[in-house]
């Protein structure tokens, strides 16, 4: 029998399913087959979409891609590829030719050009490098108005990527700090910067807790915010494993979704109502006295005792300001014992201690109010709580799956917070198959974001230099917190002047010495708030004046996408990189633009896609995986790298020459990856050296704070060493027996593959969970076996939450500014008045002067969504015939009682509107949404995706025309996913 390489793998996969290991690898497999090039035109590559991190085999003919197909070795995606990743050959090839949307030369549109002319590269650089110049120079901030230095640059931003490798934006971070450049960010703060911000305050870090293979050892799990199915969907084989295996799947949205198809229980609740759902859990949990008693009087805040001056009435808590719309934040402190610890009562009765606040607060979420706020049928969510509340119980385990849908509100971060207040009681942090995890949805969203693209972080997330931060020293007494005094504590944080000290050796070499502060004076000093919608005010308002756009798409992605297209023409000059054209690029073709009115220069550079370049990318689940080059880009287009490192050596030349303010931060920037530069170099950088030996650094132990170590990124020590890059290793062989798969990549932070597991266990270091222990405490060796804990101080002896200042998790924070604990306002467009307190929406929440819609003009309830054959913004999807094939339409999704109401059926045309814009789609009349009773009050939702755009190969209105610029308080990530607007049948085309 002729066997073709693809019947092969579909054989050998049928036939080891026989002999499957615990995880459903096949047996016998060959750790690390593909060496580091490729040598049979079949090279190992990592899926370019979203952040499960699928692994895929690329066969390449010349410079041609001939198949694609899942890498069957791969933990997590075990040879299976979704509908954007069967498809990812057709960012190359289409038809056996370069896709034709495939950017190949540089473009250059003039200023009020109706067109694009080709240019070579040199003239490019040449060009961008000169009005990056020009512009940085003219437009320099040495002092402030305070007399403090900042030496910045207010006249040009950065923006993006969350697409391309961790090197090349690691890379691109030192371009742009380097310049002074601090208008920085990235997808990540209007994607799920609020998750984030929710964990850091909860438990210390944002990023998913747990990751993809453990979502199977769950009993109980709950996705919320997040339609997995469609928008992760081979993440979601764990979860149908783990339902086959007995596990209740809870799917909350207002839509009946994929997931909700899969799902034992559908809890469709009214879009922005997730903390009055899950404030109801918590007392379910709570009253029921579900919650794991040790645990949560071990391992959280919940003893410690409160000022007696904090109190909550009619939906504000102590300290408003009406006049500064801000709280004082000084009743929600511990009380102070004689040494200036937290008072405790481990009774947990004292009626100031945070267990009795929070059960006073939450008691006002009973069953009735709930589903009278979210609309939620009862009798589910009765049920939901049952099924996840058990999960309290030891042995017993439940994940929460969120992801942009609820972290897209005003109250996105308190969303977030209730799911961790949640999870914390249930003692389901730390332990196999528990967890909050928040989803990074793109493939390298982490991985770029932790570079420090976004505008308050470096890399590592260490936080920016501000005004006022004279000298590195002040810097470090404002950043680093004094370690906790409380027994059985560590603190990381203590360890910060090794990072950033680490940091700037790597980014300054020899110029960065004791004497000069290790070259502070280079750094740009923040003086205010630079996130996203900020930016685009300060674009609209010409503060900003040129552009550097990586790799993403602001002119669909951007709240008012109107207000987003206006200001990007109102530029002098943009720079736009990416694999296509898009509606970025395209700016002055706009709809309702004339090409002559707009003057803003454009220079769009072809840049290459993921599988003709190499370097590094983090999963959402914070797997580090290496991928290889498999093909050239086609024509001139180069790897983002490239492109970085032609920028940094033009303006060396330049400013070597000419001089220019704080031209140093320029010239002396540390900068040698080759020509052509290397991303094993970059990550090298990022990883450190012991500067006395020149050896890569093993790990974080060796950081110094005395220079005589470099590390470019300290989450990132330990992932290339001398004993190789550990990122690329393919052993798929799991010692743990929970899918851990420890020697599979390398994982932030310290391979630690699930987070705070030192909560697994109880003080004696004895699992929760004997059948699925994540770490435990062996005598003999006096070690930890399992996963790597977090602290390696024997049991009883260091708290878990390590980066929280005392090691325990925090039910109650004032770390927040809009409260200490969740509580349910509406949306700031609502259809409804808040049925629980007199304050309508979050009373912090940012508005830039947006006009509301009121529901007398627009009564009906809008959310956006994601679809499993688009990614984001559509600049790669929507250039790519099979994903345009399959998904060609920008829709919105209809009751049949709304479409009966307005006279609609499903294929017509309908407008909808906001007081941002108007849209037209085609209507999809689905018994998926289904109006929502309020409080007596009948509420109709649509839903719609947000691909779309006017470039491409299939155009259509963006959904974003219609959302509006208005921003939770804690991370400015605007309300993208609640709206009011109205609808008509018909429209123009
Ligand atoms: Fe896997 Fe996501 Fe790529 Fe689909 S888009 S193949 S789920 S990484």
């Amino acid at each position: 029998m002729d066997l073709t390489r693809r019947d092969f793998l579909k054989l050998s996969g049928a036939g080891a399913s026989l002999l499957l290991l615990p995880y459903g690898l096949p047996a016998g497999r060959l750790a690390n087959r593909f060496p580091l090039h490729k040598p049979v035109g079949e090279t190992p590559t990592t899926c370019c979409f979203c952040g499960v991190g699928c692994g895929a085999i690329v066969a390449a003919q010349g410079d041609r891609v001939v198949n694609v197909e899942g890498d069957p070795e791969h933990p997590v995606n075990q040879g299976s590829l979704c509908s954007k990743g069967m498809g990812l050959a057709q960012l190359n090839t289409v038809d056996g030719k370069v896709n034709p949307s495939r950017l190949q030369k540089v473009k250059y549109r003039a200023a009020g050009s109706s067109q694009w002319e080709e240019k070579s590269w040199d003239w490019a650089i040449d060009e961008i490098a000169k009005r990056l110049k020009d512009t940085r120079d003219g437009n320099w901030v040495s002092e402030d108005t305070d007399g403090h230095t900042v030496n910045r640059t207010e006249a040009i931003a950065a923006l993006g990527s969350v697409f391309i490798n961790s090197e090349e934006a690691y890379a691109l971070t030192k371009l742009v700090r380097a310049l002074g450049i601090v208008w920085n960010e990235n997808e990540s703060r209007i994607c799920v910067t609020s998750t984030v911000t929710a964990g850091s305050e909860s438990v210390g870090r944002g990023p998913m807790t747990n990751h993809w293979i453990d979502l199977r050892n769950s009993d109980c799990i709950m996705t919320i915010g997040s339609n997995a199915a469609e928008t992760f969907p081979i993440s979601f084989n764990w979860i149908t494993d783990a339902v086959e295996q007995g596990a209740t799947l809870i799917s909350v949205d207002p839509r009946f979704t994929r997931t909700s198809a899969k799902a034992d229980l559908h809890l469709p609740i009214r879009t922005g109502t997730d903390v009055a759902l899950v404030g109801g859990m918590i007392n379910y949990v709570l009253e029921n006295e579900l919650y794991h008693r040790e645990y949560v009087a071990e391992y959280t805040n919940a003893s410690f005792l409160i000022d007696p001056g904090f109190g909550f009435e009619d939906g504000l808590f102590t300290g408003y300001d009406a006049a500064t719309g801000s709280y004082d934040r000084s009743t929600w402190q511990y009380q102070p014992d004689e040494q200036g610890l937290p008072m405790r009562d481990d009774t947990l009765q004292d009626p100031n201690c945070v267990f009795q606040l929070l059960k006073a607060h939450f008691s006002r979420y009973d069953p009735e109010t709930v589903c009278s706020v979210t609309g939620a049928p009862m009798d589910t969510f009765l049920s939901a709580c049952q099924a996840f509340g058990a999960t309290g119980a030891r042995g017993k385990a439940g994940a929460i799956l969120c992801s942009s849908g609820s972290a897209q509100h005003t109250q996105g971060t308190q969303n977030a917070r209730s799911y961790y207040i949640l999870q914390l009681l249930l003692g389901n942090i730390g332990v196999a198959g528990g967890g909050v995890n928040g989803i990074a949805g793109a493939s390298n969203g982490l991985g770029c974001t932790l570079q420090g693209r976004l505008f308050h972080v470096l890399p590592g997330d260490l936080p920016m230099p501000a005004s006022g931060d004279e000298s590195l020293e002040a810097y470090l007494d404002r950043v680093t917190a004094p370690p906790s005094q409380m027994e059985n504590t560590i603190s990381p944080w203590t360890s910060r002047p090794k990072y950033i000290v680490s940091l700037l050796k790597a980014w300054y070499g020899d110029a960065a010495a004791e004497r000069n502060g290790f070259g502070w004076e280079f750094l740009p000093k923040l003086g205010g708030n630079y996130s996203f919608v900020n930016l685009f005010e300060a674009m609209d308002a010409g503060t900003i004046k040129g552009l550097l756009c990586w790799g993403m798409n602001p002119a669909v992605s951007g709240p008012n996408s109107g207000m987003v297209r206006e200001a990007l023409g109102k530029l002098d000059w943009a720079v736009v990189v990416d694999l296509c054209e898009t509606e970025t690029a395209d700016l002055w073709k706009a709809p309702g633009t004339t090409p002559s009115d707009s003057q803003t220069e454009v220079f769009l550079l072809p840049a290459a896609a993921s599988l003709e370049k190499e370097g590094s990318l983090m999963s959402s689940a914070r797997w580090m995986q290496w991928r290889y080059q498999a093909v050239d880009p086609p024509g001139e287009a180069q790897s983002d790298l490239w492109i970085v490192d032609q920028l940094v050596r033009k303006l060396k030349s330049l400013y070597g020459a000419d001089g220019g303010p704080n031209a140093q931060a320029i010239t002396e920037l540390a900068w040698d990856y080759g020509d052509p530069p290397d991303a094993h170099r970059v990550a090298q950088e990022m990883n450190g050296y012991d500067l006395t030996t020149g050896e890569l650094l093993p790990g974080l132990a060796g950081l110094k704070e005395d220079g005589t170590t470099s590390c470019g990124n300290w989450l990132w020590c330990g992932s290339y060493t001398e004993a190789g890059n550990m990122m690329a290793r393919r052993d798929n062989t799991d010692q743990s027996g929970i899918g851990l798969f420890s020697d599979w990549a390398w994982a932030f932070p310290c391979n630690r593959r699930i987070m705070y597991n030192r909560a697994s266990v109880d003080l004696q270091g004895n699992p929760w969970n004997p059948d699925k222990p994540v770490i435990s405490w062996d005598e003999q060796s006096e070690s930890w076996a399992g996963d790597v804990p977090d602290g390696g101080s024997p049991p009883g002896k260091a708290y878990p939450f390590i980066m929280k200042p005392h090691g325990r998790a925090l039910l109650f924070g004032a770390g927040l500014v809009d409260g200490p604990l969740p509580e349910h306002y509406e949306p700031w467009e609502s259809p409804v008045r808040n049925p629980m307190t007199s304050v309508q929406s979050d009373p912090l929440l940012k508005t830039w002067g947006a006009v509301k819609g009121e529901p007398d003009n627009y009564p009906i309830l809008a959310t956006t969504s994601r679809l499993v054959e688009h990614m984001h913004g559509g600049g790669m999807t929507r250039n790519m015939p099979y994903s345009v094939e399959m998904m060609p339409d920008m829709f919105i999704e209809m009751s049949e009682e709304l479409a009966e109401a307005e006279g609609v059926v499903s294929g017509d045309r309908v407008v909808v509107e906001s007081p941002r814009g108007q849209i037209e789609a085609v209507a999809v009349v689905t018994k998926r949404l289904r109006p929502f009773s309020i409080d007596g009050q009948v509420v109709h939702e649509i839903s719609m995706p947000w691909h779309w755009g006017y470039a491409g190969l299939s155009p259509g209105d963006s959904a974003n025309c219609l959302t509006a610029r208005v921003a939770d308080s804690n991370t400015m990530i605007p309300e993208y996913r609640a709206f009011l607007v109205r609808i008509t049948k018909g429209g123009a085309r």
